[in-house]
């Protein structure tokens, strides 16, 4: 019979034995829609899980065509592995203009659907803005600046900001990941994780991994540790009264961040993006607790003058 280690066996075994980092899966973008519509019924904000449902399904459709990505610098690449960080920096990175192409083939894959008046218009805006204005933008969602973010847009870029850095990480060879990487972000695009998952099953059991908010790359981050800051002594966990018992907020004391850790043996279907953002009211939870997201979903975006 297997018997189960305990958390502190666990945290004892030899690290180097640990997968650190995992690729997203193909259909990551369809299992993400699947999710999605899966918690929409009896959701508060139902109408718009299905909406964003919709936007991933079609990223996953434009994930499968054919596009040409610029390839990895090989310079760049020494450097990041000798300086110790991580194998692209997205938020200052030069993007190549494909990017935009693949907005334009999310948008047209969405115009071919039944869609809100509303949200035909934002597509129809989308469509109109200008090159520069759209590189303004995209550099703005990445950095997080968001006094410049136009927050009904949002969603579509990030889509498609996801997609150009999801298929250039998946073109790059697992050993051109450095070996060490700056805590809290993504080894390989150097963004921030959306949400974090205690694995279930095999070698992986009960080990945590942050999944990257941009490419959806999976990384390990032990456990008990805030993922914003690092610190280890002022770790809580909140979840709602009537909520699903996998998901809970990770809060830090020390820097006052939040963010969501789902718990793979209590809910194996739980998905990094899609029950972030169908856990909506655990947010509310935690802004009344004066707990701040560590990051911005990627499919949700406040107007400035809200926050
Ligand atoms: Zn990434
Ligand atoms: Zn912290």
């Amino acid at each position: 019979m297997q018997r189960i280690l305990t958390r502190g066996e666990i945290e004892t075994l030899d690290r180097t034995r640990i997968v650190r980092v995992i690729p997203a899966a193909p259909d990551t973008f369809s299992i993400r829609a699947q999710r999605l519509r899966q918690l929409a019924p009896d959701n508060p904000i139902q109408d718009y899980l299905l909406l964003i449902a919709q936007l991933a399904d079609a990223q996953q459709k434009v994930s499968e065509q054919s596009w040409s990505l610029p390839l990895v610098d090989e310079v760049q690449a020494a450097q990041a592995q000798s300086h110790g960080m991580s194998l692209f920096s997205a938020a200052n990175a030069p993007r190549d203009t494909v990017w935009q192409h693949m907005l334009t083939a999310l948008i047209e894959q969405l115009q071919q659907q039944e869609l809100p008046e509303p949200v035909r218009h934002i597509l129809q805006e989308l469509a109109d803005t200008a090159p520069e204005a759209l590189e303004q933008q995209a550099s703005a969602l990445l950095n997080q600046q968001a006094e410049h973010i136009n927050a009904a847009q949002a969603p579509f870029i990030m889509a498609a900001l996801q997609l150009y850095w999801s298929l250039r990480v998946k073109a790059i060879d697992p050993m051109q990941v450095p070996a060490v990487t700056p805590f809290g972000l993504c080894p390989c695009c150097g963004s921030q994780p959306v949400s974090s998952s205690v694995q279930v099953g095999g070698p992986k059991e009960q080990i945590r991994y942050a999944t990257c908010s941009l490419c959806a790359t999976q990384w390990h981050i032990v456990r008990v540790v805030c993922t914003h800051c690092e610190d280890t002594k002022t770790i809580a966990y909140h979840s709602l009264d009537e909520g699903n018992p996998a998901i809970k907020a990770e809060s830090c004391d020390h820097c006052q961040h939040y963010r969501k850790i789902f718990y793979l043996d209590k809910d194996p279907h739980a998905d990094a993006f899609a029950d972030d953002l169908a856990s909506l009211p655990l947010d509310i939870l935690m802004g009344e607790a004066r707990f701040y997201r560590a990051n911005n979903s990627p499919y949700l975006w406040q107007p400035a003058d809200a926050s």
